[in-house]
């Protein structure tokens, strides 16, 4: 099952559904930028298409 961890989260049982409703927002970190879904390190994530800071990420475990 997959495992989302996010900034300031510990674990998100449904990470999938997180993805859907992060991709789209502004980034929180350089505010500018919107998120959206893409692949970090390997994993699944959400990431600002700006800044490249990732907002999330999957971890399949
Ligand atoms: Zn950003």
């Amino acid at each position: 099952m997959s495992q989302l961890r996010m900034q300031g989260v510990e674990k998100v049982d449904d990470g999938d559904k997180l993805v859907e409703k992060l991709v789209g927002q502004t980034c929180a970190f350089c505010g500018d930028g919107s998120l959206t879904s893409d692949r970090y390190k390997e994993n699944m994530a959400v990431i600002c298409e700006c800044c490249g800071t990732p907002a999330a990420q999957l971890w399949e475990q």
